[in-house]
């Protein structure tokens, strides 16, 4: 991609905002240049109306030398091991389960494999945008990890933002989407409270943006809500946020989120939301 001509780059930018992003634009840009990047050359020279070549488009890779760690929550395998999942663990404020099973839909569709989806989903676009992207966990069907090491992850990598994705488990008459940001607890989180703060509202402002999803009808205000007893944030050293997309258990959010087509705009959403952060 970078070995291309800057012309090629300039058309391509034209031509497709996907140019070598995903299989079927690349193909498409590919199968149409040999026949005519001669012309096309000949023409992106030609200074027309004297624009200064723009090499590649400015945002093709905005997201270029950012590290995001992604945490998609629990894991579909967690039910098999109760005594490794219960373990408990120090999250500094209190004494917490390793990890948990989470909820589901009532049809049975799983927070962990859901979580799972729509983070794979946020990976490709982030990568497509130009950023180091590191999950938690590669698989829906093992165990784990625990919730200090879902935090472990994000600061080795010394992420520049980490997110932890589930869906809630409520009674079934609430309904809307959150976001889960830290407080100060005289610890090491202290320092990254206000970045994940603001973090927090990028993505909240992108998501209602981009799912339609309303705020949440039952925990926070307006979809902000701050906790000091969960270990993926108390143990955090970088800027991290939780998100609740909405409640499993409210039947018209629970047929949303078994939709792909829906998981595919949380991703994006979360994405852009990602990228206002971290371009800011
Ligand atoms: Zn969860």
């Amino acid at each position: 991609m970078r070995a291309l001509p800057a012309s090629v780059l300039a058309v391509c930018g034209l031509i497709a905002s996907a140019c070598g992003g995903t299989g079927t634009g690349g193909a498409a840009a590919g199968q149409a240049a040999p026949a005519t990047s001669a012309e096309q050359t000949a023409a992106e020279q030609t200074p027309v109306g004297r624009t200064p070549a723009k090499q590649s488009p400015p945002d093709a890779k905005p997201l270029e030398g950012k590290v995001v760690v992604i945490d998609p929550g629990h894991n579909g395998g967690n039910y098999r091991d109760p005594a490794a999942v219960n373990r408990k663990v120090n999250v500094l404020t209190k004494w917490k389960p390793c990890d948990t099973t989470g909820t589901q839909t009532n049809g049975g569709y799983t927070e962990a494999a859901f979580s799972f989806d729509v983070s794979k989903r946020l990976v490709k676009i982030l990568e497509t945008r130009g950023a180091t992207v590191k999950l938690t966990r590669t698989s829906n069907n093992g165990v784990g990890p625990c919730i200090t090491e879902r935090a472990a992850i994000g600061n080795k990598a010394r992420a520049d933002a980490a997110i932890s994705i589930h869906g809630d488990g409520a009674a079934p008459a609430n309904h809307g989407f959150h976001i889960i940001m830290p407080k100060k607890i005289n610890g090491p989180v202290d320092k990254v409270v206000g970045a994940s703060s603001r973090l927090g509202i990028d993505v909240r402002d992108a998501f209602a943006k981009g799912t339609g999803l309303p705020y949440s009808t039952y925990i926070g205000r307006n979809a902000l809500d701050y906790r000091n007893d969960l270990g993926g944030l108390n143990l955090s050293t970088v800027p991290k946020i939780f998100i609740e997309c909405g409640n499993m258990r409210n039947a018209a959010e629970a047929a949303k989120f078994q939709d792909p087509k829906f998981r595919q705009k949380i991703a994006l959403a979360l994405a852009n939301g990602l990228q206002h952060y971290l371009k800011a």
